[in-house]
């Protein structure tokens, strides 16, 4: 349980972090809040010669919310996004997952980007990004780019991100009278989701005009139960609906097995969690 040696490096600006992952080549690896990283580290699954902390640069810090936009900077704490009030106010999401992660130690140092970046199949905020429609600004030694949070998660543990690049920020935009949920089992140890499932629903006098569902803990990587959401117009919430679009998010999805859910539980929970969201969701009146 002890890390092999390693370097440490704080840099003072984005350019300097960005100069100094080209650099490191394979062996550097970004810190942010440690609570994924470190623990590899220690079980010896990841073995970085250098550790660049991001943790407290400017440029990856803040939350701004805007007309049409929410940012949020990459190193945001869970706690920071749990207990922002005014972030609260026009995009819950936020303080319902953040309030979900772990406990309050993970929370106080652990951050979005890293959450992102690190791309567990049971983390929280990669479901929350895909049900909010985040977009991901990154950098590296090429420049700049943008991805849909949709687009970014590519597997177990794998993303888009290339090793020289760096998570700058999430962009979510602001939808007028989107109605969001977000409901998870929680393994009663780490706190991850066994299964966990966030909706966001444009709803109209009681009628769904669409949406979107991410399913986190349940396959090998979150996903967006598209033909599900392909269904969600005229949704009224009516149970025979409801079931109908359990099916769609989970039927023909490989499911994980692990010791702690085979795959019939596993999909028997998920559809419990998505039945819970979208009830959530159709019932409160969430304004993003
Ligand atoms: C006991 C425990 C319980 C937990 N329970 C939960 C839970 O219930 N739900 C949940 O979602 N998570 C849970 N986690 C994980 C936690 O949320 C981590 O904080 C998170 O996965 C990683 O964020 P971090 O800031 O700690 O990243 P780090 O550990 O610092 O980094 C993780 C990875 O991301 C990379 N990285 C970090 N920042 C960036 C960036 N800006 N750009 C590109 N790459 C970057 C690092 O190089 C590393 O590869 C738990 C962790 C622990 C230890």
């Amino acid at each position: 349980m002890i890390p092999r040696a390693f370097e440490y490096v704080r840099p003072s600006s984005l350019s300097e972090a960005i100069a100094l992952l080209a650099q490191g080549g394979e062996g550097a690896k970004l810190l942010s809040g440690g609570h994924s990283l470190l623990p590899m580290m220690k079980l010896r699954l990841a073995d970085p010669s250098t550790l660049i902390d991001v943790s407290e640069l400017t440029d990856l810090r803040g939350i701004t919310i805007g007309t049409n936009e929410i940012v949020v900077g990459a190193a945001t704490t869970h706690a920071e996004l749990e207990h922002h009030a005014e972030l609260a106010s026009v995009a819950p999401m936020f303080a319902v997952v953040g309030h979900q992660i772990a406990d309050p130690t993970v929370r106080n140092r652990g951050t979005i980007g890293g959450s992102l970046a690190h791309a567990d199949p049971s983390a929280d905020w990669p479901a929350a990004m895909l049900a909010l429609d985040a977009t991901i600004d990154i950098v590296g030694a090429n420049g700049p780019r943008s991805i849909a949070a949709d687009s970014f998660f590519k597997g177990l543990f794998e993303t888009d991100l290339a090793s020289d690049e760096i998570i700058v920020r999430l962009r979510i935009p602001m939808g007028p009278g989107q109605r969001v949920a977000y409901r998870k089992f929680r393994h009663p140890a780490s706190g991850y989701a066994v299964v966990g499932v966030a909706v966001a629903l444009g709803v109209q006098a009681g009628r769904c005009t669409g949406g979107r569902i991410a399913v986190t803990g349940f396959a090998d990587h979150v996903y967006r139960a598209k033909a599900a959401e392909a269904a969600l117009a005229g949704y009224t919430g009516q149970p025979e609906q409801t079931g109908h679009l359990l099916d769609l998010a989970f039927d023909g999805i490989a499911a994980l097995e692990d010791r702690f859910a085979d795959a019939d539980y596993r999909t028997q929970l998920g559809r419990t969690m998505l039945r819970r969201a979208l009830a959530d969701a159709m019932s409160t009146d969430g304004s993003h």
